[in-house]
């Protein structure tokens, strides 16, 4: 491990269910992820990508192993000291969105300037320049059922970079867009890493997104390789 590592994840294991319904999601996953890497997770669905990113973010405990973000330990770490790195360090995407529905898409972009204590002036340039990178410049007044998928989907990816965080986790961050878009929302993420020396690691299954990558993870049946 390099003095670098942002995220460190070693030997995670987590089981779902009981009996002839038991589901081994993850198995023996170990992954690092330094300042300034892209780092793409590909593998077919249900082969534990999101059981990953949850442990990695703290919204999830492994039955094995642990999960460090920028050296604090989430793994048994407090309710309160899991939030509280989720909020200063950690910009997540959620596969599905996880938008605040009474909250317009500027009003989702913004929302994690305003829990930071960012003053006003800050907020509006950084929201603004956000919707403009996602390409919502025309839709930034529209709440999230007045929006497409794909739009949707771009207001979860703007929110999750407007604090400018150290680690990004995006689960599938492109899934409902095409390809041109999906190749511009990828390069807001990569102008993130290289400019901030963010650590991003992207659950995918784009060859567009995989292109863009510094190294891609394979995850199969919960085992990482490559
Ligand atoms: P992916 O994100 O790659 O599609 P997931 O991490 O969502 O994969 O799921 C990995 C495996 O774990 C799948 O077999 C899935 O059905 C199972 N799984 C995930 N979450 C749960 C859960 N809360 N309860 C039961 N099984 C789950
Ligand atoms: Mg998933």
């Amino acid at each position: 491990m390099t003095t670098d590592t942002v995220i460190r994840l070693e030997g995670l294991s987590r089981v779902f269910g009981a009996g002839a319904a038991r589901t081994l999601a993850l198995t023996g996953a170990s992954l690092t992820v330094a300042a300034g890497e892209f780092v793409v997770l590909r593998g077919p669905s249900g082969s534990g990508k999101t059981t990953l990113l949850t442990i990695a973010a703290g919204l999830d405990e492994p039955d094995e192993g642990a999960a460090w973000i920028a050296g604090t330990p989430l793994t048994g770490a407090a309710e309160a000291e899991a939030a509280r790195v989720r909020r200063e360090v950690i910009g997540y995407v959620d596969q599905d969105f996880a938008l605040v529905p009474f909250l317009t898409a500027a009003e989702n972009i913004e929302l994690p300037l305003r829990v930071a204590g960012t003053g006003a002036r800050e907020r509006r340039a950084r929201t603004r320049e956000m919707v403009d990178a996602v390409g919502l410049a025309d839709h930034a007044a529209q709440r999230p059922d007045e929006m497409s998928g794909g739009q949707q989907q771009r207001v979860a990816v703007a929110r999750a970079l407007v604090r400018r965080p150290r680690v990004l986790l995006a689960d599938e961050p492109t899934a409902q867009l095409d390809s041109a878009t999906a190749a511009s929302v990828i390069s807001v993420i990569v102008e993130h890493v290289r400019r901030d020396a963010m650590a991003a690691l992207v659950a995918s299954h784009d060859a567009t997104v995989a292109e863009r990558a510094d190294r891609v993870v394979e995850i199969h049946d919960g085992r990482l390789r490559g």
